[in-house]
């Protein structure tokens, strides 16, 4: 039995982690659960998983937990640093990173520390904290296994082979406003926004899909992952969501994974890794597909994903500042306080006025976090 520690666990990518460790029940053993404020699903899973530890970050939710589970056995504990006390409290053989946001962090950082795999959806770690996951990793061997669906085909692509690696060719569904010119942008609602052509996913990253953000968090994603110069990743728009990225190698070959837009594909894989297993999921059959379409990305009307590339080249803290603007940025116009077109220019505004620091630790870049944040709300007012 495979100890599994679920970081995030009522979300998107928790519930369908929980949904493959079903289909798996006697090789893993849910020991740690952690959510924010969903206190009525963690309770649910509590009761079904009976884990050792539980963590909530929002003090109501944890309050409300640690009521209903007072008398049991279950260890309830609050706040970020409740996650890092419960990894080193326990010894887990995986911990699975489906927080959303810089919050995933510092509990990333420290699984990783402590020698411990990670199966990990939460980019804006990778993102933000790209040089220090490296040095950590450098030093206790623990690997991440990514459960991003575009970064765990390229993890099965190189599989085959790593030598001669030409390119990484990263798809992109688009978002549901591929073919909206530059006015309508300009009118696109939160309800419109949150509504994805093909996968369902948290608020944030579906936010991200839509402004392409979600594709230049990728993109930085895959270069630390991967080890890939800016130059040879390519982002391809392919609205089908159908082939989930491929490699490109010397000879002109192309290795290609596939399947249907569904979660709990790259999360198995990443959870059962290195091995292939069968599972009871839906199967894609190609007959019932028409057609796979290819296009160029527009960075004139998708601007967030010129905006990545940049700070990903520039590198250091600038990355963390366009993770931070961003994850601001998006609340804001969820909170209708900005447009939809206004969040790659309050990202860029920011970005504008960061001087990279070139020598950082984990203090120093939750510190550049915080001053991005700070910056990216004050942008109205400085309008
Ligand atoms: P959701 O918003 O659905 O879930 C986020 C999870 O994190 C919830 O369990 C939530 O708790 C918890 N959480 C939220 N804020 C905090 C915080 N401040 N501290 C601790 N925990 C917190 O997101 P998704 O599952 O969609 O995404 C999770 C990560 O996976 C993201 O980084 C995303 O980019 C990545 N990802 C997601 C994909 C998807 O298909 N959903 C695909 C590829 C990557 P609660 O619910 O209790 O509030
Ligand atoms: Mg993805």
């Amino acid at each position: 039995m495979r100890k599994i520690a679920l970081l995030g666990s009522t979300g998107s990518i928790g519930t369908q982690t929980l949904q493959v460790i079903e289909e798996f029940k006697e090789d893993f053993e849910v020991v740690i659960l952690s959510a924010h404020a969903n206190s009525q699903l963690l309770l649910q899973q509590v009761s079904k998983y009976n884990p050792q530890i539980v963590i909530l970050t929002e003090e109501k939710s944890y309050n409300i937990v640690k009521n209903a589970l007072s008398g049991k056995q279950i260890k309830v504990l609050y706040g970020p640093e409740g996650i890092l006390a419960a990894l080193e409290e326990i010894q887990v053989d995986l911990v699975v990173g489906a927080i959303s946001g810089a919050a995933g962090i510092k509990p990333t950082l420290k699984a990783l520390e402590l020698g411990i795999d990670v199966a990990l959806a939460n980019k804006e770690t990778i993102v933000a904290a790209g040089a220090l996951v490296r040095q950590i990793q450098e030093k206790t061997g623990a690997r991440i296994l990514p459960v991003d669906s575009e970064h765990s085909a390229i993890m099965q692509c190189l599989e085959q082979e790593k030598q001669a690696v030409a390119k990484i060719i990263l798809t992109a569904s688009g978002g549901p406003f591929r073919n909206y010119s530059k006015e309508e942008l300009k009118k696109v609602t939160p309800q419109k926004a949150l509504k994805h052509p093909n996968w369902d996913m948290g608020k944030k990253i579906t936010i991200d899909s839509a402004t392409l953000m979600n594709k230049g968090l990728e993109v930085i994603e895959a270069h630390w992952l991967f080890n890939v110069d800016y130059e040879n990743i390519q982002v391809v728009i392919h609205p089908q969501s159908i082939i989930h990225s491929l490699v490109e190698y010397g000879d002109g070959s192309i290795l290609a994974q596939l399947g249907l837009p569904d979660m709990r594909i790259p999360i198995q894989y990443a959870l059962t890794y290195p091995k292939r297993r069968s599972n009871s999921f839906p199967k894609l059959d190609l007959t019932k597909i028409n057609s796979l379409e290819f296009f160029p990305p527009d960075t004139e009307k998708f601007p967030s994903l010129k905006l990545a590339y940049e700070a990903g080249k520039i590198g250091y803290t600038m990355p963390c500042v366009l993770n931070a603007s961003n994850e601001v940025a998006v609340e804001l116009f969820l909170q209708e306080k900005i447009s939809f077109i206004e969040i790659p220019m309050l990202v860029e505004w920011v970005l504008s006025k960061h001087v990279p620091v070139k020598n950082f630790d984990l203090e120093t870049l939750m510190e550049v976090d915080l001053w991005a944040r700070r910056e990216s709300r004050a942008y109205k007012l400085a309008r």
